[in-house]
């Protein structure tokens, strides 16, 4: 690395807590697919934020949305009503075919109000005895870094040497709809879910998986959740994961690409006989709701309004799933994925999932593994074909090399 990046990196390593392992790339400024590091060194991003930014750095639409709320009013709190709070929810629960949207910033907050939302409604709606409600989460799960929310994770780095832990969640094998339906008592409240589990490696459950919860829930009286945080709002070549196999869920958790790489924007959408069971001071955030992060998420629902990100992922990911599939035998195990996602499980006897991104740096393309031996690729959707062909091209080149 050059002395500039060196340099970036001592500094940031020196006065930041070391909660992250980043790869020695300092980014400082980006366009599109693409950024450029601080010694002009551009490099194609495939991992676009963890999907937060699946419009593109500097998205123009985006930017000017943010531009143009910035001189006008950032933030009111909800003590007040703002407007473009009325908007953004309008057309976000349009978007989702729901009735109402309760707002917040982050994926976590998400999560833990969907929880919150679901533990209430057991109470107030289904009639569960206090403080009795269980919830039903999946092995390999990832929903966020909270207390509570690594208290159902069983990732030992994610949970040792945070307890105590919440109680109320039981764990079933991801994919095992029959182990949900053992699982669920007159004390479930709610089943939750990630459609394709993004940080476990890009985990695509059996077909059937999603509408038999659809059912079982149904038939139980559970709340179905989806957290799309990662999954939804255009990725995989849908608005939502749940909708590749016809299913709407109770309660869509939404984060990342909501708020376009801009602003942190999350949201939990649902009907009003879910949501509508919240009351004034039970629940809230002082960022939730503003108007720069409302500003910016209408005009992130009025782009997947049209349909067009999600036509784009479908097309790029069938292109990017055809190349990388000629890859498996020649260093690549097996491939996963749906639209613009794709899970990579490499060959172990070649190196690890980390080793291959450091390579893959080298040669101008930025991606991140995950658990061991996977790397994930997730590039914005403005990507252009020749970008993506080009990176799939890089890939073949590393794995031959190392
Ligand atoms: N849920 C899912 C499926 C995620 O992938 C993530 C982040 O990776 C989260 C929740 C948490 O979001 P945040 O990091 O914004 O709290």
């Amino acid at each position: 690395s050059t002395d500039a990046t060196s340099a970036a990196i001592a500094l940031e390593d020196e006065h930041t807590a070391h909660n992250y392992h980043p790869l020695p790339v300092v980014v400082a400024s980006g366009e599109g697919a693409w950024v450029t590091d601080v010694s002009g060194r551009r490099y194609l991003d495939c991992l676009a934020a963890y999907s937060a930014v699946n419009f593109g750095h500097g998205n123009p639409r985006l930017v000017a949305a943010a531009r143009e709320q910035l001189d006008r009013i950032t933030l009111t709190s909800r003590a007040f009503h703002n407007d473009r709070l009325g908007p953004f929810v309008t057309e976000l629960a349009e978007l989702c075919r729901k009735d109402m949207v309760l707002p917040m910033n982050t994926g976590a907050e998400a999560v833990e109000s969907g929880i919150k939302v679901a533990r209430a409604w057991g109470y107030r709606v289904k009639g569960v005895a206090p403080d009795t409600a269980n919830i039903i989460v999946m092995a390999g799960n990832f929903h966020g870094r909270t207390t509570t929310i690594i208290s159902f994770s069983d990732d030992p780095d994610a949970r040792d040497d945070f307890g105590p832990y919440t109680p109320g969640f039981r764990t079933v094998p991801y994919g095992d709809a029959a182990a949900v339906a053992e699982a669920i008592d007159d004390n479930t409240v709610a089943v939750l879910v990630e459609p394709i589990q993004g940080e476990s490696g890009i985990i695509v459950p059996p077909a059937s998986f999603l509408p038999r919860l659809r059912e079982l829930c149904t038939e139980r009286r559970v709340l179905l959740i989806a957290d799309e945080i990662q999954s939804g709002l255009g990725r995989v070549g849908a608005t939502f994961a749940c909708d590749l196999v016809g299913v709407v869920p109770d309660l869509y958790l939404l984060g990342k690409a909501l708020g376009g790489g801009v602003v942190p924007v999350s949201a939990v959408v649902g009907d009003r006989d879910v949501l509508g069971v919240l009351r004034p001071g039970e629940h809230g955030s002082t960022f939730g709701g503003n108007p720069l992060a409302a500003a910016v998420g209408l005009e992130v629902v009025r782009m997947l309004a049209t349909g067009e990100p999600q036509q784009r992922a479908r097309e790029l990911g069938a292109r990017l799933h055809e190349r990388l599939g000629l890859l498996v035998g020649h260093g690549v195990v097996s491939v996963r994925g749906a639209g613009l996602w794709a899970g990579i499980d490499i060959d172990p006897s070649i190196g690890t999932g980390r080793e291959v991104c450091e390579a893959l740096m080298r040669h101008g393309v930025l991606a991140k593994d995950t658990h061991g031996s996977t790397i994930r690729l997730a590039p914005p959707i403005v990507v252009e074909p020749a970008d993506l062909d080009w990176a799939v091209e890089r890939l073949a080149e590393v794995l031959e090399e190392l």
